[in-house]
């Protein structure tokens, strides 16, 4: 048995999944907005439902919108802003009386999609969540990656190749990271820019892409040129990892032109006369996360 929470800024998820790996427990709750103590609350009760599935002493991985900071051993990076400086592992541990492991959530993307999703049998593999965030997670020589700085895969926040685009700020402080032009918020917000005759205040990503397909111009040329920053902000992990896959997750990964498009614009980018790189939709997608996070025990 395995126990995989994964906590969003939005809900908390938690899963058992069984010795042949299926799911046999999911439950979510929201997110207390910020208030430390009551996530920590909501995942003892939602442990606590789990039970009657898996034994007391089931190790627990954790999937968290940041990364354990190895200099004061509490999380960095996190934009639910009130896990920041807080030691959840250790907190967890004491509460739960067992094993705890975290790890980044775009990190447990991808060893869910490299144990026994769409990277299964490969050696490397890039996975890349471009949802409300961009993140990435990395597998080298089948091992997920945590880097000295527990950052590696942080691709979204690379400045984005310039592509003549106004400049914009990121709540990372930086400025032009590849979040700021590739999340799905940032997709609709070009869209409303590149509209100066709207009046409209907001509008969907799915909405854009259906104008798209049936054939209005200029959302037609903002997906392809979405597709070009994508391909884009790939190259740079391309030409130093070269992976044998690419897998995409989040909302913005349910967009299926993009898997003939930034397959055409990498031909123009990379480094390589051709390339190879298979880019491929997640198996498992929106469980990724917490199946990966069930996984960690395993690595
Ligand atoms: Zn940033």
């Amino acid at each position: 048995m395995k126990i995989g929470i994964d906590l969003g800024g939005t809900k908390i998820e938690c899963v058992v999944i069984s010795q042949d790996n299926h799911i046999i427990f999911r439950e979510r709750l929201p997110t207390p907005k910020g208030d430390y103590l009551g996530i920590l609350d909501s995942i003892e009760s939602l442990v606590n439902k789990t039970l009657p599935y898996a034994p007391h002493n089931t190790p627990i991985g954790i999937g968290i919108p940041g990364t354990l900071s190895s200099d004061t051993g509490t999380i960095k990076n996190a934009n639910t802003t009130c896990l920041i400086g807080e030691p959840l592992d250790q907190d967890l541990a004491v509460m739960l009386n067992r094993p705890i492991k975290l790890a980044n959530d775009a990190n447990c993307f991808i060893w869910s999609e490299f144990c026994d999703g769409a990277a299964k049998g490969k050696t490397n593999a890039f996975g890349v969540i471009i949802g409300t965030g961009v993140g990435g997670g990395l597998v080298v020589n089948h091992q997920l990656v945590n880097g000295l700085n527990g950052i590696a895969g942080e691709w979204g926040h690379n400045p984005l190749p310039h592509f003549g685009l106004e400049q914009r700020p990121c709540y990372c402080s930086k400025e032009d990271c590849v979040e700021t032009y590739l999340s799905g918020p940032a997709f609709e917000k070009s869209f409303l820019d590149a509209s100066p005759q709207t009046t409209a205040t907001s509008v969907g990503s799915e909405e854009i892409v259906s104008l798209a397909r049936i054939g209005d111009p200029l959302a037609k040329q903002h997906l392809d040129n979405y597709a070009k920053m994508l391909a884009a902000s790939l190259t740079s992990v391309i030409n130093i990892v070269d992976p044998d896959i690419i897998v995409l997750g989040g909302g913005m990964s349910n967009i299926d032109e993009l898997y003939e498009l930034v397959p055409k614009y990498l031909q123009e980018y990379v480094f390589s006369d051709t390339i190879h790189t298979p880019i491929v939709k997640a198996k498992h997608g929106d469980s990724s996360g917490v199946r990966g996070a069930a996984w960690l025990w395993n690595e």
